[in-house]
């Protein structure tokens, strides 16, 4: 079914990263913020995540930010009551990044190293907060040589289901269109995005669509099919 792809563009959160985003009512964000370090009390640094988090999650699926999705640093700096020092600012961010990123569980590791055998593998990844954890996170695993391209949202701004960094990962792979298979969870970002961009899905993580080439229980299940 796939013989003419060259090259898998895998989404990241659901697709082989999981428990991401724990930002709900009851986090406590000052357990981690107060481990690097900062200043502030628990209750300010609480209130000030959860109204940064608060005005990102309602712009998220906000067509008019799709090209221009405002940073976590700047989330804060419109949100926050009063000034905050720049070594503040940058403890809240790493605070929200810890909160954002999830795991990579090791069967998943194993399978990005096996369809690596087989595809050429790139990302596209929708993030809130600066790349830098999730390189970290890469490289500890092992993975992150097997990326020949990439897309972070949070580098330039367009989130998906904007066909543009899709198109750019495709520029990057140097590979046609019709060489890339698209990889993720979500029908509206991961299918709608590639759809644009004009290059095939597979959906993996249980949901279903007749637009999706195929769709599979997860990352493993597409995984086996090789
Ligand atoms: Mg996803």
């Amino acid at each position: 079914m796939f013989s003419q792809k060259q090259a898998l563009l895998l989404d990241m959160n659901s697709t082989f990263m999981f428990d991401e985003d724990r930002f709900g009512e009851t986090e406590d964000y000052s357990i981690h913020y107060h481990k690097t370090g900062g200043l502030l009390p628990k209750k300010e640094v609480n209130t000030i995540i959860r109204s940064a988090y608060a005005y990102l999650d309602e712009r998220y699926p906000d067509e008019k930010y799709r090209y221009s999705f405002p940073s976590v640093e700047n989330a804060i700096q419109k949100t926050v009551a009063c000034e905050l020092e720049n070594n503040e600012i940058t403890k809240i961010v790493d605070t929200f990044s810890f909160h954002e990123m999830g795991y990579i569980p090791d069967e998943y590791i194993t399978a990005l190293h096996k369809l690596n055998y087989k595809y050429k593998l790139a990302v596209v990844i929708d993030i809130w907060s600066p790349k830098s954890a999730w390189l970290k996170l890469f490289s500890e695993s092992g993975i992150e040589k097997l990326f020949a391209a990439s897309s972070f949202s949070s580098d330039h701004g367009m989130v998906k289901p904007s066909p543009e960094p899709f198109a750019q990962v495709i520029a990057q792979l140097a590979i046609r269109n019709n060489q890339g298979l698209v990889v993720g969870d979500s029908i509206r970002r991961d299918l709608g995005g590639a759809k644009a961009a004009g290059i095939d899905c597979v959906l993996v993580g249980g949901a279903e669509h007749p637009d999706a080439m195929a769709c599979y229980e997860n990352l493993l299940d597409f995984c086996h099919k090789f």
